[in-house]
């Protein structure tokens, strides 16, 4: 039967027996009549030993440590990688990031096939809302999927993406005005996002001033608090009929292994997570001490709503844990680190985690015996070498299979989904003409790791400052300044996919066009997962004239991210300039579509619909535009030329007037003003 099928009076009946028997089911004690909520609290960048129900001395987290007394807590929960993307595909969808090709953030977008939490549950007949904070987990990078209230950035420039974030309490104002909208007879799942604790650590107050000297756990303490305020909300609600699930996607380094916040290593301040579970039947004040994952999080959710679980997942159910069971053997837990090689030319990292014991899979490997030292300081490596090395053979046999799998189901060349590109003739020439090829090659060849992450840490410190310090010149137009600065970093680390990125954008912001696009292409080589690079790469041509290298390189994108917001908007450059308009059109609404947030492609798809005289199209972009607060003047004057094209006299006078009173001096619309005659 389709799940179209699966709605109205039969879905109700459906779900009256499945969710309502569910209760009894699950776990064994009292549960309140009626079906189950979900709600999903993910804590950004949370480290375990910093909450006080994981025993912080210094810790300010009552609302969280109260869940977990009236709940259970997970004490030895691991992510499945470093960073906040991959982390949260593996949570929301329950298979490991990597077999859909998420190693990094804002790049390969979780594809449509994956199957999210929201998916199953929505088409179960749940309400669904997601509200989040980071812009790496809105819509262009598929973590919409099954949401039918999206919550996500309402305003996004393009080059601002990575680092943009909402505050807590914006999130939490957004997700509780939806819980008191919503109907109270059908089940929701409720996702919500936290990412305060993420650097820059600067809470508001009173949290600045009370933490001053301590401005991470000021950002919990934030956190925690608008955890107290959703919380209550729920409570509010729901009649105690909600399994709330409270982790983070990963923790935080704070200077341990050298390492200030996290991405790059897989040891246990990132890794291992704090995990919290309350709700019908979970008996109060569990502590369960066995590895669990947060690719478990699926299963153990469906189980608890009373729906089937679907096969193919990495995670477990683990509702026998929260009913006080042990499991003969645990399953071993992976994570990965590929940021490392992606913006770095590193070597990836991989970890396997079993029976206390962690191998980290390094060019000089690691192993650590968890319950003797949990800090990792002792490298057991040389002493224990049967064991390290079928750990390690494991860690590669799985990164192998999802890579392997990734590939499989891929569009387009083998190359850009997997391993390793080589650079063809052209691109070599021009690399050569910007004097990069001949010391180094400019790829890591197959097979070769590249070095270790943790020899290069300590001098990355410096590394970022600089690179820091040239974007800031870059962002702030001093680009001749900018493009000195990048390529001096180029003779500390030429297999930097960001510098050769940045510094690309830089001689792009000069008109120097061939430069520009050597570096892109060298970025591209790089970092085989990225879109942006060969995007930047598609733009270029098309500026120079050359629709079929942008053709290319726009093919290469659309084989990692089809359907993309990046490729959209390039994908309807490209049209405009071969004059294909109807397609272009299609391609910048489709781009909308994606991030409505974002005003490039509003602003394109004005320029095309006028000049196919589809003016009440180009009319509401324009107003959304506004609405989004873009270029009040400039949008103003574009709504009074529009008017005026369509013959309009008072209704252009009008926003040429508007357009002035936020602009006193833009001469153009008094130009227009005059033109109408009702100056
Ligand atoms: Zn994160």
């Amino acid at each position: 039967m389709s799940l179209r099928l699966l709605r109205g009076p039969f879905m109700a009946l459906i779900l009256a027996i499945a969710v309502g028997l569910a209760g009894r089911w699950w776990w064994s004690t009292r549960t309140p009549a009626g079906p189950t909520n979900v709600v999903l609290i993910t804590l950004d960048t949370l480290r375990a030993d910093r909450l006080g129900a994981y025993g912080y001395a210094g810790a300010s987290s009552p609302h969280l440590d109260a869940l977990s007394r009236a709940g259970a807590r997970f004490d030895d929960a691991v992510s499945s990688a470093p960073i906040t993307g991959p982390a949260h595909a593996g949570i929301l969808t329950g298979r490991y990031p990597a077999r859909f090709g998420v190693r990094d953030n804002a790049s390969t977008p979780l594809p449509e096939s994956a199957v999210t939490l929201a998916e199953m549950l929505r088409n179960n007949g749940y309400d669904t809302g997601g509200f989040i904070g980071a812009f790496v987990l809105d819509r262009p990078y598929g973590f919409a999927q099954g949401f039918q209230t999206f919550d996500g950035f309402t305003r996004v420039d393009s080059g601002s993406e990575a680092n943009a974030e909402r505050q807590g309490q914006t999130v939490v104002d957004a997700a509780v005005a939806w819980l008191t909208a919503r109907p109270a007879d059908t089940p929701f799942f409720l996702w919500v996002h936290l990412y305060d604790p993420h650097t820059p650590y600067a809470p508001p107050d009173p949290y600045a001033t009370t933490f001053a000297d301590r401005p991470y756990d000021g950002e919990v303490a934030y956190t925690d608090a608008q955890v107290g305020r959703l919380l209550e909300a729920v409570r509010a609600r729901d009649g105690g009929r909600s399994i709330v699930m409270a982790l983070a996607d990963h923790g935080e380094s704070l200077g341990d292994h050298n390492e200030s916040d996290h991405g790059v290593f897989l040891y246990e301040p990132v890794i291992r997570i704090p995990w919290i579970v309350a709700g019908p039947g979970v008996q109060a004040g569990t502590v369960i001490k066995e590895q669990v994952r947060s690719i478990d999080l699926v299963p153990t959710v469906l189980r608890a709503t009373g729906l089937a679980i679907p096969p193919g997942l990495d995670g477990v159910n683990l509702s026998p844990l929260l009913r006080g069971e042990a499991r003969t053997a645990p399953p071993m837990a992976y994570a990965e680190s590929y940021y490392p090689r992606l913006h770095y030319g590193w070597s990836e990292l991989r970890a396997v985690r079993a029976d206390g014991w962690k191998v980290i899979d390094a060019p000089r490997p690691e192993l650590y015996n968890l319950v003797e030292d949990p800090g990792e300081t002792r490298n057991l490596y040389e002493t224990q070498r049967p064991l390290a090395d079928r750990m390690i053979a494991e860690a590669v046999r799985v990164d192998q299979e999802f890579t392997r799998e990734f590939t499989a189901g891929a569009s387009g060349d083998a190359g850009r989904a997997g391993g390793p590109v080589q650079p063809d003739e052209e691109t070599l020439r021009r690399l050569r003409s910007l004097g990069y090829v001949g010391t180094q090659a400019p790829v890591l060849p197959a097979g070769e790791r590249g070095p270790d992450p943790k020899d290069r840490i300590v001098a990355q410190k410096q590394f970022e400052s600089q690179m820091s310090d040239a974007i800031r010149d870059l962002r702030e137009r001093r680009t001749a300044s900018a493009i000195e600065k990048f390529r001096r970093l180029t003779t500390v680390n030429n297999r930097s996919y960001d510098l050769h990125q940045f510094l690309g954008e830089a001689y792009q912001t000069l008109g120097q066009l061939p430069q520009a696009l050597g570096e892109f292409e060298y970025a591209a080589l790089l970092n085989s997962r990225a879109t942006a690079p060969l995007l930047s790469a598609a733009e270029v041509h098309i500026g120079m004239g050359n629709l079929e290298g942008a053709r290319k390189r726009r093919d290469e994108a659309a084989a990692i991210a089809p359907g993309s917001f990046d490729v959209s908007v390039v994908s309807g450059r490209l049209l405009e300039s071969e004059g294909r308009f109807e397609e272009s059109l299609a391609a910048y609404e489709q781009a909308v579509r994606v991030n409505g947030a974002n005003p490039r492609p509003r602003m394109l798809l004005v320029g095309v619909a006028s000049r196919l005289q589809r003016y009440d199209l180009a009319a509401e972009q324009l107003r959304a535009l506004l609405a989004m607060g873009y270029q009040p003047s400039r949008t103003q004057f574009a709504l009074g030329r529009l008017a005026h094209l369509r013959g309009r006299l008072d209704e252009a006078a009008q926003h040429y007037r508007e357009a002035l009173r936020l602009e006193p001096g833009l001469a153009m619309a008094a130009e227009g003003l005059r033109q109408t005659g009702r100056d």
